[in-house]
Formats: structure tokens, C-alpha cells, sequence
């Protein structure tokens, strides 16, 4: 396979950027120094009402794509569906060597006031600042849930469904890749929690690439 970067891009530490993919196009979001959440949003890019759900797709991925051997206890992110009533494949896992992130919330103005540390960044403002060049508000915006590409947190399984979180395992090289099965806005926040060991206590860069590709 040949393959061509068409765009590449570095988001600096603590700041987001949205951009777009067309369809058939491939997104790799890459660990530029390691240890570092990349938070991912999804658009239709035609339509920005139609938005990634990130439990509903690991809800999705839950019984298409069970690991052999452990139904019932894991599933492999393989699809990224939008919300109801859309309901539309937006993006396939075509490269996922890690296999280590998160479908759910990012952090907002109430983590850093919980962190102690009240007018902090946090991956909102982020999204935020992004966001306002598609003329898009945090208002906008479904739902704070979405793929946090290399967080390494999982459900406490001894909690009421709360959160457990660990540094990442994630080193500087790592990626994980979609191919867009529509045309997608995407906004990534290089998560600017310094607070927890989300990014390992350290904010770093995030590198972008889109590729397109012939068999
Ligand atoms: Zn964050």
C-alpha cells in the first residue's frame, strides 16, 4: 500500500484545533512526546448536529467486536457511530496497536475546580477555542463525552460506576488511526490537566497526520 501524508500538523501542548477529513481520508492521531490524552471530537461535516457518541459506540463495539475467547468481559473499538437518531458509521479504527483509551468524559471547568485549582485549563476551553473557527459553540455540543485517544482510565469495577485513573501507557511514536467513512469535522484537545496522572502530571504536544492511501 502507498500512502500520502496530505496534511501533518502538531497541536501544541494545552491548546485544541478542529480541522477536516474528507471521506475515505485517514486521521492518525500520534503521541509526539508520550503520555499525553489527545480528546477527540466528531462532526458531520455537512451537518454538525449529527455528533460522535462515545458510549454509544462502545456500547456498539461492545457486541460487534468481542474479543475471541472473553465475550462478555472486552470488546475491540472498532466503529465510531453517531448520536441517535442518526445513528451513522463516522469513522473506522483501522490502526490501533496500543488499545489503550477512553470513551467518555473530557475534563471541564468543574474537574479543575474539584482539582482545587478554579479558572485552570481545561480540555473545554480547549474544544472551545477550536470550535469557534466552524462558528461552533460549546453550547453546540451534545455531549462532554468523547474518545480520549491514550487515557488510560477504565470503570472502577469495585465503584458505582465511577472512574479509575492511570498515567498512560502510551510513549511518544504510539498512534491510533480512523479512516472517515463520511466527511468529519475534528476537534482534538491536547488535554491540559497537569493536576492528575491523566497525562502523567506533564501537558505535551499532540502530532496530527491525514493520510490518503491506495491498495
Ligand atoms: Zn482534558
Amino acid at each position: 500500500m502507498s500512502e500520502n501524508i496530505i496534511d501533518e500538523f502538531v497541536v501544541p501542548k494545552c491548546t485544541g484545533k478542529a480541522f477536516k477529513v474528507n471521506q475515505g481520508q485517514r486521521l492518525r492521531v500520534i503521541e509526539y512526546e508520550g503520555k499525553q490524552v489527545a480528546s477527540l471530537m466528531f462532526f458531520n461535516a455537512h451537518n454538525y448536529k449529527e455528533q460522535f457518541m462515545a458510549e454509544f459506540s462502545g456500547g456498539l463495539n461492545y457486541f460487534q467486536f468481542p474479543t475471541p475467547g472473553s465475550v462478555g468481559s472486552h470488546y475491540r473499538l472498532g466503529e465510531l457511530y453517531s448520536k441517535v437518531p442518526y445513528e451513522n458509521l463516522m469513522l473506522r479504527v483501522t490502526d490501533n496497536k496500543l488499545g489503550n483509551h477512553f470513551l467518555g468524559t473530557h475534563c471541564t471547568t468543574k474537574t479543575m475546580e474539584i482539582h482545587g485549582v478554579p479558572g485552570h485549563r481545561s480540555c473545554s476551553d480547549n474544544f472551545s477555542d477550536a470550535l469557534q473557527a466552524f462558528g461552533l459553540q460549546l453550547e453546540d455540543v451534545y455531549s462532554p463525552s468523547v474518545l480520549n485517544a491514550f487515557a488510560n482510565v477504565t470503570i472502577d469495577q469495585k465503584g458505582d460506576g465511577v472512574l479509575h485513573v492511570e498515567p498512560p501507557r502510551s510513549e511518544k511514536g504510539d498512534y491510533i488511526e480512523f479512516q472517515a467513512e463520511m466527511d468529519v469535522l475534528v476537534a482534538v484537545s491536547a488535554c491540559p490537566d497537569d493536576q492528575s496522572v491523566i497525562n502523567d502530571h506533564s501537558c505535551k504536544a499532540i502530532q496530527i497526520q491525514i493520510l490518503e492511501g491506495t491498495d
